[in-house]
């Protein structure tokens, strides 16, 4: 665990956000680039920390007592740095936040994400007041410390039974206005919608303001579990994105080819958790090599982990598939996927209250 009140503290000026924490806020321990020396630590960008899954609850059955007090306390001690918990409902963002203050390694994000978009409503003025809701959350949130980021939003054309293509694209629209607005870096998620998402960001957030075809400057973002062609990864890095690696985008030889090509400084380790584990009949596999002891939640021992339940310490084993493909140590992969995030998401370098 870092010590937080050791020297060398420095100010943030969050000069780039138009929200500001207006109390005294400082940086952790570490040196200039919130490196700490000769050691691999880890933030994990997205886990859906609120999952039932943590509650012992798997498809609707109780398995077992909640666990989420030592899943995070197995990521602490497996070398996680810092957690972004993934919000997709205006409700489970509020709850995201709730769990992120009660810990200053957690943080958390509010947005709909694409298959929720229904939570908007259909009238005009139900739109209004859930954006409201969003708007106060996130100026609370940001103010407070915990709040990182805009998300999850975006478009997800592999799950239409929920919500319809014109649906999600009024939703992702609405929220990308709330971020121009706030000047809050985006969390995006993007599924099977071929050059959709890309369009509607060039057009909507990253739009010319004048006739010299260059774009703005914005508080930027990450499209998460990543797993689409380089030729598109190419694109959202043209737009200054980072891209968002975990299991789902090292599943087949295609992933590991599209991930060995992009460029680690562009690149942010998450694991999506409880989603997108890492499991030995993917192409990533070859290169895991750590392990954890596992049971099934049906055999489920306090201390180890559940099968099929991925978490925040399994991190490592993403990371570990990224070092394998580009021939580096994981240490490299892990400190400067970290610098990323913080780049990304300035409040992580913050110490919040
Ligand atoms: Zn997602």
């Amino acid at each position: 665990m870092l010590d937080w009140k050791t020297s060398g503290r420095r100010r943030n000026s969050m000069s780039s956000t138009s929200i500001t924490a207006s109390k005294s806020i400082l940086s952790l321990s570490t040196d200039s680039d919130g490196d700490v020396e000769g050691k691999a630590l880890y933030v994990d960008i997205g886990a859906n920390l609120l999952d039932p899954m943590y509650q012992g609850s798997y498809r609707n059955k109780e398995r077992h007592e909640a666990d989420l007090s030592i899943v995070l306390q197995r990521a602490w001690s497996n070398n996680l740095d810092q957690i972004i918990i993934t919000g997709g409902t205006l409700e489970e963002c509020k709850k995201g936040w709730e769990l992120a203050k009660t810990d200053p390694r957690l943080f958390s994000t509010v947005g709909v994400h694409p298959t929720r978009c229904s939570e908007f409503g259909t009238t005009d003025e139900s739109w209004k007041e859930h954006l409201e809701g969003m708007r106060d959350l996130l100026r609370e949130g940001v103010e407070e410390g915990s709040i990182v980021a805009m998300g999850e939003l975006g478009l997800d054309y592999a799950r239409l039974e929920f919500c319809d293509v014109k649906l999600q694209k009024k939703g992702f629209i609405a929220q990308l206005q709330l971020a121009k607005e706030l000047n809050l870096p985006l969390f995006l998620h993007n599924r099977d919608t071929g050059t959709d998402l890309l369009h509607i960001l060039k057009k909507h957030y990253f739009q010319t303001d004048d006739d010299s075809g260059k774009y703005p400057t914005r508080a930027g973002g990450v499209v998460h579990s990543f797993d689409d062609t380089l030729e598109l990864a190419q694109e959202f890095l043209d737009l200054g994105l980072y891209i968002g690696i975990n299991g789902c985008s090292l599943k087949t030889a295609d992933n590991l080819q599209v991930v060995k090509d992009l460029p680690l400084e562009k690149m942010l380790l998450e694991t999506d958790c409880p989603w997108c584990g890492i499991r030995a009949t993917h192409a990533g596999w070859e290169h895991v090599k750590t392990s954890f002891t596992t049971k099934t939640e049906k055999k489920y021992e306090a201390g180890c982990c559940v099968k099929s339940r991925s978490e925040p310490c399994h991190i490592i084993q993403v990371a570990e598939v990224i070092a394998g493909l580009k021939g580096i140590s994981v240490e490299e992969v892990a400190n400067i996927s970290r610098k990323n995030a913080k780049s990304l998401f300035p409040q992580l370098l913050q110490l919040k209250q």
